[in-house]
């Protein structure tokens, strides 16, 4: 007697098919699972025996071998509980083989019977509409996420018993829960508000630049000033996320296990804060036996946050440039590789030195040449050499704040960007050209940089970053072409500002 159960195994951000096939022998009884399993699929075999046995039902006392195929893909989790569990009652005959072949089953299985969920229910669920199967039967807790997918049943069952029913046909499948689109309507929680900082405007105009042209940023300033709140709310102020941003983003958590039952779908944009003693694993991702996303990553179509950036080690800055020049992370393990999508604003944060006072006229920098010289040297590191703009983030007294109102809203500035983006993209359309702005430069503006000495001392590549941030503050003004005053505001975002080479 023999039945097989359709399932998947997640790798990266794929569904790969998973063939669940059960044979039922004569010999001593017996439960083996084979086809590369990893140690947490060898041990669902006693997962499997009590949730049957526990949900009122016989186990067979025969020999049972049960194949993972393709047996060269290596299988973890406890995913496959719930197709061994079926495929053990298939093939004695107590689920029907034709319904089942219609549908790929997932699911941890307890003790008592009951249903676990499990990772990467969404990359389940689209493997299940490519392949043209007719549904998916998963954990009820995977239930809403899974049924972001249109064009396929989703049957979230409690347990055992739920979708031992479902395939005997003694139970419909439910209508569909809620649509992507819905759910990204009505938004999700209300983050921080620029209108909730007071002064700042300089900084606060940096960061609309950022979020016009989609550029990296350092924010330099003691500590104390309110970095973390600003960069807090950058996502506030760029585009909300699209419906295929928001499904992107959320199969990256749903991988990842973060996605709850009553909150299935990635709706604002992302803001990830690793602390620097974070791993570079842990911040590109990686983990054994199967890889899961790294912070980049849960940070896709948001903002990567990263405090105090001079003090993550040069592995994780190092580990960084990839990503962030190509929006996207191969990450490489002997016997794996996947990747993993990272599109993301980059926000760092430093102090202007160790004490914090370096540039205070009131209190000054009591940091030694040596120490002084050793942070600076860890300031001119290769990820921070592509940050686009470097803000200076003044901390500013009580007096100074006294008598000054709350900032501009968000949602005000937020409308200035998306002009900006679109702006951009109809003169993109207009005219595609190479993306050289210094051959597309006036001859004023031109002769003006040359006054600047900007053109002799920039490398290639910083007068190339120069000139996209001029060009993104022509954006926001609707500007078909840079000026000088649009030059001259993206000369003070330059780190020399700082006295760095
Ligand atoms: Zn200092």
């Amino acid at each position: 007697m023999f039945a097989k159960v359709a399932s998947v195994a997640v790798v990266g951000l794929d569904a790969r098919r998973v063939d669940v096939e059960v044979d039922i022998t004569g010999g001593l009884p017996d439960f083996h699972v084979v086809g590369l399993p990893s140690t947490a699929v060898k041990e669902s075999r006693r997962r499997v025996r009590a949730a049957v046995v526990n949900s009122g039902r016989p186990w067979p006392q025969r020999k049972i071998t049960a194949n993972l195929a393709p047996s060269d893909l290596r299988k973890d989790g406890a995913g496959f509980d719930l197709p061994l569990a079926i495929g053990v009652m298939a093939s004695f005959g107590e689920v029907p083989l034709g319904p089942l072949s219609k549908y790929l089953l997932v699911g941890e299985l307890a003790l008592d019977g009951s249903l676990r969920p499990v990772r990467g229910a969404l990359a389940a669920a689209m493997f299940a509409r490519e392949q043209s199967f007719s549904g998916l039967v998963l954990p009820v807790e995977n239930h809403l996420e899974a049924g972001l997918v249109t064009g396929v049943d989703v049957i979230g069952a409690r347990n055992l018993a739920e979708a031992l029913a479902f395939l005997q046909g003694d139970m419909d499948p439910p209508g569909v829960a809620a649509a992507a689109s819905d759910l990204l309507a009505a938004g999700g929680a209300q983050g921080p508000d620029l209108a909730d900082v007071r002064g700042q405007a300089g900084a606060i105009r940096g960061l609309e630049i950022a979020a016009a042209g989609g550029h990296n940023v350092l924010m330099v300033g003691p500590p104390g000033c309110g970095k973390t709140m600003m960069a807090q709310c950058l996502p506030s102020i760029m585009p909300p996320l699209s419906e295929s941003e928001a499904l992107e983003a959320t199969r990256v958590w749903s991988v990842a296990g973060l996605l709850d039952a009553d909150r299935p779908m990635v709706v604002d944009r992302p803001f990830r804060a690793p602390h620097h003693h974070a791993s570079a694993a842990a911040i590109i991702g990686g983990g054994s036996p199967s890889p899961l996303p790294g912070e980049i990553s849960l940070a896709h179509r948001g903002v990567l946050f990263m405090d105090e950036l001079p003090f993550f080690s040069r592995l994780v800055l190092e580990a960084l440039r990839q990503p962030l020049e190509e929006g996207a992370i191969r990450v490489v393990r002997s016997g794996w590789s996947v990747s993993f999508p990272a599109s993301v604003s980059l926000v760092g944060a430093a102090n202007p030195c160790v004490c914090g006072r370096a540039g205070s006229l009131r209190d000054p920098c009591r940091c030694s040449p040596g120490r002084l010289e050793s942070y600076r040297s860890r300031l001119s590191g290769p990820l921070l050499d592509r940050m686009d703009l470097w803000i200076e983030v003044p901390r500013l007294s009580e007096e100074e704040l006294f008598g000054l109102q709350g900032s501009e809203p968000s949602a005000d500035i937020r409308r200035r960007v998306m002009a900006a983006r679109r702006f951009r993209d109809q003169r993109l359309a207009a005219e595609p050209g190479d993306g050289s702005e210094l051959r597309r430069l006036r001859a004023p503006v031109r002769s003006f940089l040359r006054r600047t000495s900007a053109l002799e001392t920039s490398s290639a590549r910083s007068l190339d970053r120069l000139l996209k941030v001029a060009r993104s503050i022509a954006d926001l003004a609707g500007a078909p072409d840079i000026d000088e005053a649009q030059v001259a505001e993206a000369l003070q975002y330059r780190r020399n500002v700082w006295g760095l080479p």
